[in-house]
């Protein structure tokens, strides 16, 4: 059975049931608190907390999808036999409708058609704040599943949520099949049952309207579809890589890392396309710089297998042949698609180029023979020509010589140190009270409003996101203790509707009056974890990040009051052009 016949095989079984069939939402969510799609259920999210009716939008309470997922943390697991960055999430959702039984039922009977046999399933096997999950135990057993094949698990493996502070959760049950007799059993199928409501202070109630969000990879199950040992060995990925394997030149054995390099180029190159067909153009900011992430890497790697420099072409051709009758925006892109992956291409090459020119002075100056200077150097490259460290290493070894990674990961950590008294200094200086190029207060009371109107300005972005789309894009700010003023980049005016709506979101989530979480992490963590991040120059390795849970989520300096209610009453006063296809806006607070 072909991965197209599987995918319609499940969107008709539950359709049979009494699903409604929703297409895939773009990787491009509609919700500003997240940079990508991530699973399946993100599309209904209102539907499970009641925000929105279901009966009204789909006339019922159940729906069935195929969605476009991308997730960037599981890059480094890439190559293995289960993980992508881009995949497709099967998945069968009920708001309020049936529950466990049936969706147990659903699962098993599914399975069951497609020939398939579970090898075990998880259930939640209980702790000390929840009991046991005894009816999902009752309903395998029930359906044929033995004792011996269910295993209990703790909280860590099965067990859902809430996604930040409070929320809908529950426990989970999952499906492990056998791609074949002799290999591992893999998770193909995860049933999600959102049964509790957490309340801040940890507490779990029952929820009166419980849901069912069941995610399963569409590349796993035809890997056990299939009977072959990895996701890549299927319809999904196979053509790809023949495409791969024929251009390389100078690789002298099919060794794991051979097969690594080829894996990565092809789940890279195909996500690319998928994200570049839903609008996504490289940049260093927030998508975009996920997306010129995986190009860039997929260039590293399509070197060490000698491909040649247009190696995506024939690539994206075999993508949009295996995808392009289902996800018909590949295909009406790809012209757009090619251009632009020659555009990135081009401007990695350029600074890659110039990047070696420097190595190559370096090396000669004997820096990479010394340990310590050596990994100052590796810096440097990274920091000036975003020279990946591991780039660096692999130039020094082809010269016979070594880079302590250990000491290059310091030089990352002192120079974090160093913009951080960078900050500090500004502080102090010309008589204000506080100065960090976005914002200017030389009173005590100055600076309670100016920080009040920062954490406005968060809140107007990820409402200007959620209003105009997820294109937009912070340009500038500047606030002082009169107002903010928030450029960004969108190319018309602003119609009245839309104004009051990024006014409305402000205020609503003044009015929710949630907290404002302050972390520190390492950057790449804060995008896999969809943090904003639009300010312009070079990313410190450890960035300080703020959250307003549920309605901002940006990377950050500070100051910003530790509630949204703080904020106060919200106006935006006006909408003007600052420059070609930048508008600029200019709001206070009362
Ligand atoms: P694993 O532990 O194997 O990484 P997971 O627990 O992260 O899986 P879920 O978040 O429950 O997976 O996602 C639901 C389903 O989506 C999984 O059962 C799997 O079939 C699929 N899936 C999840 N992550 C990936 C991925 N990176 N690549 C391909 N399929 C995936
Ligand atoms: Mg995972």
């Amino acid at each position: 059975m072909t991965s197209n016949e599987i995918r319609e095989k499940f969107l008709k079984f539950f359709e049979a049931n009494e699903h409604t069939r929703v297409l895939s939402s773009s990787l491009l969510p509609d919700d500003p608190s997240v940079l990508l799609t991530t699973a399946g259920m993100q599309q209904f999210k209102p539907y499970f907390t009641g925000q929105a009716n279901p009966i009204k939008d789909f006339d019922q309470k159940s729906t069935t999808s195929s969605q476009k997922c991308f997730r960037t943390s599981d890059i480094d697991e890439v190559g293995d036999e289960r993980h992508l960055t881009f995949f497709e999430m099967l998945g069968n959702f009920s708001f309020g409708g049936y529950f466990k039984k049936e969706a147990i039922k659903y699962a098993h009977d599914f399975i069951k058609e497609l020939g398939l046999e579970i090898d075990y399933v998880t259930i939640f096997g209980g702790d000390s704040d929840v009991p046991q999950d005894l009816d999902s135990e009752k309903y395998w057993l029930e359906f044929g599943i033995p004792k011996e094949k269910i295993k209990k698990m703790g909280r860590e493996d099965n067990f859902w949520g809430p996604t930040g502070n409070e929320g809908p959760c529950g426990p989970t049950t999952e499906i492990y099949v056998k791609p074949s007799p002799d290999t591992e059993a893999i998770e193909i199928w995860n049933v999600v049952f959102n049964e509790f409501y957490c309340r801040p202070d940890k507490h779990l109630e029952k929820l009166s309207i419980p849901g069912i969000d069941t995610g399963m990879g569409l590349e796993r199950l035809a890997a056990v579809v299939q009977k072959v040992p990895t996701v890549f060995d299927t319809d999904l990925f196979e053509p790809i890589l023949e495409i791969i394997k024929s251009k390389e030149s100078g690789t002298p054995s099919r060794d794991t890392n051979t097969v690594k390099a080829e894996r990565i180029v092809a789940d890279h190159i195909k996500g690319a396309a998928f994200l570049l067909a839903d609008g996504i153009r490289p940049s260093n900011v927030t998508q975009g710089y996920i997306l010129r992430r995986i190009i860039r890497r997929s260039i590293r790697y399509a070197k060490t297998l000698g491909l040649p420099a247009d190696f995506y072409i024939d690539i994206i051709d075999g993508v949009v042949k295996i995808y392009g009758q289902f996800y018909i925006n590949l295909t009406q892109q790809k012209k757009e698609i090619l251009d632009e992956m020659q555009k990135e291409i081009d401007k990695f090459e350029k600074a890659v180029d110039r990047g070696i020119k420097k190595f190559e002075e370096f090396y000669s100056q004997k820096i990479f023979e010394d340990e310590a200077s050596g990994a100052k150097y590796a810096f440097e490259l990274y920091e000036t020509y975003g020279f990946p460290f591991e780039l660096t290493e692999e130039l020094v070894k082809e010269r016979g010589g070594k880079l302590n990674k250990n000491l290059f990961e310091d030089e990352l950590s002192l120079h974090q140190e160093i913009s951080r008294v960078g900050v500090e200094k500004k502080f102090g200086g010309h008589g204000l009270k506080l100065d960090t190029g976005e914002l200017k207060a030389a009173s005590e009371e100055e600076l309670q409003k100016v920080t009040r109107l920062h954490t406005a300005t968060h809140l107007l972005h990820a409402g200007l996101r959620k209003v105009l789309g997820d294109t937009i894009q912070q340009r500038g700010s500047d606030i002082t203790s009169e107002r903010l003023r928030f450029d960004f980049i969108f190319d018309r005016k602003l119609t009245d509707a839309e104004k009051m709506a990024a006014e409305k979101y402000v205020n609503d989530a003044v009015d929710a009056d949630v907290e404002m979480i302050h972390k520190e992490m390492p950057f790449d963590e804060a995008i896999a974890s969809e943090f904003l991040a639009f300010f312009r120059g070079k990313y410190p390795a450890i960035v300080s990040t703020y959250e307003l849970p549920g309605w901002s989520k940006e990377v950050c300096g500070g100051p910003h009051v530790s509630r949204s209610g703080e904020v106060g009453k919200f106006k935006i006063i006006k909408d003007e052009a600052s420059s070609a296809g930048v508008r600029r806006i200019r709001a206070t607070i009362e």
